[in-house]
């Protein structure tokens, strides 16, 4: 074939593929014109998952007559006008394609009123083709229908989901619309029944309890920090680490209030909650994330669903450390009064502080962040509340007493977590504290673990662990960390080299085997101690940095609040 330039006809297609995907990137740049217009009010409605209908009314500042054919041209914007606004986008919109994509792959009709005019107009396309236009009586606002989306692209529409499954797609996209767009109040009608509404009073927490619902929104801590040397602000909200979902997509970012995805920005919080949740446990969060217009492109895809920062790695931190301080200044106690269903789970193979996981974190300019800053430095800790002795249950949990009520303490856990600091604390300090074996013990290892002890050799003498090879994949073991109490130190090392095999991340490979040589060192369920010795563990627990959970994120303590007991008797 003879090259030649695409139709008009052609050329619209293959660009509303682009920005037209499915219902809901309709749905999206329908709802950014009308928060672009300053919509209060915007009601969206879809029929069989948006196939049939997708409709979006706002109550902006709708469009003159003589510009709304202008609107359905391709490239025609009224939001820029210059290459200097193009490096500075304070609005959702700007490429100007989306009304000509929307109606090159459908039958559009869009009406619409300036509040100050006393009539509407009305215009109708198919297929990007003009059908009619006129006057039309209408409310101030605009009104934008579309019917039958990608009736004439069969090939695409075959490729869209369940009616369910797009339906849900569109509910996830008004709800986050609805988080960071407070002020707006949003309605969304499923096939002719309201599924959701916002409040639109301008109070973030109120959006958050329509989007979560009651139970999830009140373990949402409230994020704001500023940076006023970067001029950088992240605010939202994270979930206390009592609540957590089974997958990321809990985890919603706006960049100056733009739907953004992110996997840096994820991992940015995930990495917050570092020893804070159990494996494979995330984190709910909606944050917004304000920058410099300057430091921020948000022209890096024709859905604008991602955006390039001219500083990723001060973002990351940013982020990360905006939510740390809200978790370490929370760092709640759990208490029985309100039960978390998280922690009943078992914890059967939740070994590793969770970040531990995650072994897409490699690639993609992401160790870059490995020099940010220690997961919780430079942020004000809430010590745990001083506790007196009462005595220990069922040789597991020592039963204490503080101003708040009553608390459980799981031995083992506090312990963990007590050896956990220390051994890192001995580590960052370069002193390895050892303990030498009588005899040497002889330990067989399998190729992989040979191969886990020879690339972590220096880690693990830096914690304590003193090694020689013995030939035939065997190694003398000569001496094993200062805090391993009797146990079997070949087992012992065993153990460290699996779990620290198990996941993939060099970075994070030191907690791990901090965290299974703490677990091997500290005292088990089941072994009766004295009263001093739970004094001292409790003391010790509390000038840890963070005593309510143990290394693997789960809990060291819970809480009986006296407020808790005297209604339970009756006294209140
Ligand atoms: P963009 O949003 O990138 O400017 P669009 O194709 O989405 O491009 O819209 C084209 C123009 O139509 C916008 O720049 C705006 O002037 C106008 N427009 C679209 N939707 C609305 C609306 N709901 N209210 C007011 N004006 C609108
Ligand atoms: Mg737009």
């Amino acid at each position: 074939m003879p090259i030649k330039v695409l139709s008009p006809d052609l050329a619209a297609k293959i660009a509303a593929g682009e920005v037209v995907e499915r219902p809901a990137s309709v749905i999206k740049e329908l709802v950014e014109n009308s928060i672009d217009a300053g919509a209060s009010q915007i009601t969206v409605e879809i029929k069989s998952g948006g196939v049939e209908l997708l409709k979006v009314i706002d109550d902006g500042h709708g469009i003159p007559p003589e510009e709304v054919a202008v609107a359905f041209q391709r490239h025609a914007t009224s939001k820029i006008d210059s290459q200097e606004q193009l490096d500075a986008i304070a609005t959702m919109g700007f490429r100007g394609e989306a009304l000509p994509s929307i109606a090159a792959v459908s039958r559009t009709v869009l009406t619409t009123r300036q509040p100050l005019e006393p009539g509407g107009f009305r215009m109708e396309l198919l297929w990007g083709e003009l059908v009619s236009s006129g006057s039309q009586g209408s409310p101030p606002g605009t009104t934008v229908e579309v019917f039958d989306l990608f009736g004439n692209l069969p090939a695409r529409r075959k490729f869209l989901r369940s009616a369910s499954a797009e339906t849900s797609r569109i509910q996830e996209l008004v709800s986050r619309y609805a988080l960071v767009f407070p002020g707006i109040r949003f309605q969304l009608v499923v096939d002719g029944r309201t599924s959701f509404t916002s409040p639109g009073n301008g109070v973030p927490r109120e959006a958050l309890l329509a989007v979560y619902g009651p139970q999830a929104a009140t373990g949402m801590l409230e994020v704001h920090s500023e940076d006023s040397a970067s001029g950088y602000q992240v605010d939202g909200f994270a979930s206390a680490p009592s609540l957590t979902r089974a997958n990321r997509t809990y985890m919603t970012f706006f960049v100056n209030r733009r739907w953004v995805q992110s996997r840096m920005l994820s991992f940015a919080v995930e990495e917050a909650y570092t020893g804070l949740l159990q494996v494979r446990r995330y984190p709910l969060a909606s944050l917004n994330i304000s920058i410099p217009y300057e430091d921020v492109d948000v022209n890096a895809h024709p859905a604008k669903r991602e955006v390039r920062f001219r500083d990723e790695s001060r973002v990351f931190s940013t982020v990360q450390r905006a939510v740390r301080a809200v978790l370490v200044a929370d760092s709640p106690v759990p208490s029985l009064a309100s039960p978390s269903p998280d922690y009943a789970e078992p914890a059967a193979s939740s070994f590793f502080p969770r970040s531990a996981f995650g072994g897409v974190r490699h690639g993609g300019g992401m160790s870059d962040f490995s020099g940010s800053a220690p997961a919780d430095a430079a942020v004000s800790r809430q010590p745990a509340p001083p506790l007196k002795v009462v005595g220990q249950l069922k040789l597991t949990y020592i039963v204490a007493e503080g101003s708040e009520g009553m608390f459980l303490v799981d031995q083992h856990a506090a312990h963990e977590r007590v050896l956990f600091d220390r051994i890192c604390q001995k580590t960052s300090e370069q002193e390895p504290q050892s303990q030498p074996l009588l005899e040497p013990v002889s330990v067989e290892l399998t190729p992989g673990q040979g191969d886990t002890l020879r690339t972590n050799l220096e880690a693990l003498e830096n914690y304590g662990f003193q090694l020689e090879p013995f030939g035939d994949g065997s190694y003398l073991l000569r001496a094993v960390p200062a805090i391993f109490g009797e146990g079997d130190p070949a087992k012992a090392l065993l153990d460290v080299l699996d779990m620290t095999a198990f996941e993939g991340l060099v970075r994070q490979k030191e907690d791990v085997m901090a965290a299974s040589i703490a677990c091997h060192g500290a005292i088990r369920a089941g072994k009766s101690l004295t009263e001093p010795e739970m004094v001292a563990l409790l003391e010790q627990l509390e000038a840890t940095p963070n005593p309510h959970t143990c290394p693997h994120g789960r809990p060291t303590m819970v809480h009986f609040s006296s407020f808790h007991m005297e209604r339970e008797f009756g006294r209140r």
